[in-house]
């Protein structure tokens, strides 16, 4: 199993990244995590073919993570898919995606394909993913949101969207061999980024050793590049094992 990083800043984009977002691969089957900036450039830079992709997970509803779903649906309708697309999310995303979707009128689009929405508020994805297993759960935020896990090879993948840090883990959420998490800055900034529902990298660095996690992946992060050294310096101090994000490369589970 592959995740390449799509993206990832929080919700204001700099020069060298657009918002949060990200791809699983296995086998012949990519999914991606939110879709947010220019999805098809951004796949394309990772060297993902559209043909593989089998469903758009998204994690909440805020505009970071959702705005370019119309725009993804319209380019995979305009290059000739006729594969079904699932979208998943829990019942308030999928609502949201349905109403941005409606404002272009995408489903009235000659020959669309098929939009499978489908609701998954916590638990296993019983649909089919090839021989990935996926599982969410429910994260506290702002508005209804949730985490994830793949599984595949015994190999996991944990992803913890924008959410706060102080909440009990689901069993899922353990023992990952990649963690992705959140981080909306320093130590300092923790009452502001709480009250946002965001957490800071040593919150991060927490739960990935909290989790037993093998490595710590930083997302979600300032447009401040000047406070990164800090923040990594920050979680290294709890986890060592914890990276700052590279955009298209394979981080291998
Ligand atoms: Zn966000
Ligand atoms: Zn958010």
């Amino acid at each position: 199993m592959n995740v390449h990083l799509l993206g990832y800043t929080g919700s204001v984009q700099h020069e060298d990244s657009g918002n949060v977002s990200m791809v699983v691969t296995h086998d012949r089957t990519a999914i991606l995590i939110d879709v947010s900036g220019a999805p098809v450039m951004e796949l394309n830079k990772a060297g993902i073919e559209l043909r593989d992709l089998t469903m758009v997970l998204i994690t909440h509803a805020h505009i970071d993570h959702i705005y370019a779903l119309p725009s993804l649906l319209h380019q995979l309708w305009l290059t000739g898919r006729s594969e079904s697309l699932v979208v998943l999310g829990n019942r308030f995303t999928i609502q949201k995606a349905r109403e941005l979707c409606d404002v272009f009128m995408l489903e009235q689009k000659k020959r669309m394909f098929q939009i499978v929405r489908e609701v998954l508020e916590e638990g296993v994805y019983p649909g089919t993913l090839g021989s990935l297993r996926l599982s969410v759960f429910p994260v506290p935020h702002g508005v209804p949101a949730i985490g994830c896990a793949f599984e595949a090879d015994y190999r996991k993948f944990v992803y913890f969207a924008d959410c706060t840090s102080n909440f009990t883990y689901p069993a899922i959420a353990y023992d990952a061999h990649l963690l992705i998490h959140e981080a909306g800055g320093l130590t300092s900034d923790e009452p502001a980024l709480a009250e946002k529902g965001h957490s800071s990298a040593r919150q991060a660095a927490l739960a990935a050793q909290t989790l037993h996690a093998g490595s710590l992946v930083l997302c979600h992060l300032p447009e401040r590049f000047s406070c990164y050294p800090e923040m990594i310096a920050e979680a290294k101090a709890v986890f060592e094992h914890t990276q700052l994000p590279e955009l298209y490369k394979p981080y291998e589970v």
